[in-house]
């Protein structure tokens, strides 16, 4: 039976992005200092998800870095991160000098473990970082319990979680400082960019003095008021963005609607268990379609990946624990072994061996699509 593979393509473009780069180009101004893209793309972004202030930056690793390092981490802290992530997560946390904690997640929602994060402060613990994992929340509730009780501010790793909602509530809503990613892959994108949400203009002041090496945005006589960088981002990449937020509401509602039913369908295959959300979840962005099959090994796992991509999917494997790469012992690792840190995190063990992604383009396909994937997974699995 020949079967409709041909999901929309990633990413998405129009005629608004065309004009939005001319306007970007004859303005002038290509930076954002003088420039205005950068500027109105930050109140949109910032309005869209409910956050009294955002920050355009260069991409979402340096997001975090600033995140971070305005809620006060610094060489010596602690940073708490979930075992299963992307490694900018915890690069973050290692480049500002600060340990990086990684800590077990849920084997349902690949979310980090609460209890198991509460287990992991300390008096050096100086950020807990959620990532809300394909664009499902983590425990805000319980999160900002033990947030509150330990005194310990959250900063939420929101790559995957544009437009995502906890019990009415947005990314920015929270009261914790949030980073986002447009890379060539995330929700929307300019090839690459980040942005930092902030709950308050003190930390928004300071976000905008650390990412423009230390300038106001007027000064004109060199006078850094703090150490930083140049994490600035440009009024090209600006332009397209406001253009790629305008289309993302509508893309979270399709997705919305075609993830129950192909989770559903996964779920009906002996061996698959789709990845879970949480109820107090009220609107999700679906970054990526994954689904686990517990049991199997990495090595079966990684050949099935390759199996489903040659008949048509864009899948891919999960992401590594990140206690098992070189790069995350470099430096400003905890002081523990790998062994260890497998014995203290079973779920990660699991889920980073036999959780398997799907594109969120595929859950822009039509719903006839979504039987299509889950015929080829069981046909797939089966053989
Ligand atoms: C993509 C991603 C980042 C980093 O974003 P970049 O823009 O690629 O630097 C951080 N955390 C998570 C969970 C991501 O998926």
């Amino acid at each position: 039976m020949s079967r409709d593979l041909n999901f929309p393509v990633w990413p998405q473009y129009d005629e608004t992005e065309r004009e939005g780069l001319i306007r970007a180009l004859e303005q002038g101004q290509w930076w954002r200092i003088g420039g205005s893209e950068v500027d109105r793309f930050e109140e949109e972004f910032g309005a869209y998800h409910g956050a009294p202030h955002a920050l355009a930056v260069t991409n979402g690793t340096h997001a975090l870095e600033l995140a971070l390092e305005v809620v006060g981490v610094g060489p010596g802290d602690e940073v708490i991160v979930p075992a299963f992530t992307f490694i900018s997560s915890s690069q973050a946390a290692q480049r500002l000098g600060a340990t990086a904690v990684p800590v077990d997640v849920d084997p349902y929602t690949y979310n980090i473990s609460v209890e198991a994060a509460e287990k992991a402060v300390t008096d050096r613990t100086r950020a807990i970082m959620p990532v809300h994992l394909a664009g499902l929340f983590a425990d805000m509730d319980a999160l900002a319990k033990l947030s509150a009780d330990a005194g310990v501010p959250l900063v939420q790793d929101a790559a995957h979680a544009h437009g995502a909602r906890w019990q009415g509530k947005r990314v920015g809503e929270l009261g914790s400082v949030a980073a986002l990613s447009f890379q060539n892959g995330k929700l929307m994108t300019a090839g690459e960019g980040g942005a930092v949400l902030f709950p308050d203009a003190e930390l928004a002041e300071l976000g905008f003095l650390k990412h423009s090496c230390g300038r106001p945005p007027t000064d004109t006589q060199y006078k850094h008021k703090t150490s930083g960088s140049n994490f600035r981002l440009n009024e090209f990449s600006a332009s397209v963005l406001r253009a790629q937020l305008a289309r993302l509401d509508g893309q979270i509602d399709v997705r919305e609607q075609r993830w129950p039913l192909l989770r559903d369908l996964l779920a009906a295959i002996p061996g698959v268990v789709p990845q879970a959300g949480d109820d107090r979840a009220d609107r999700n962005p679906h970054y990526m379609a994954m689904f686990r099959v517990p049991g199997i090994s990495e090595e079966r796992r990684n050949q099935l990946v390759d199996e489903l991509k040659a008949a048509g999917l864009p899948a891919f494997i999960a992401f590594r624990a990140i206690y098992r790469t070189d790069g995350f012992w470099e430096y400003n690792a905890p002081d523990t072994t790998v062994e260890a840190l497998a014995k203290a995190c079973p779920a990660t063990e699991e889920v980073y061996r036999d959780a398997i992604w799907l594109h969120h383009r595929t859950l822009l396909g039509t719903e006839a699509q979504m039987h299509a994937i889950a015929e080829v997974v069981a046909e797939t699995l089966g053989e």
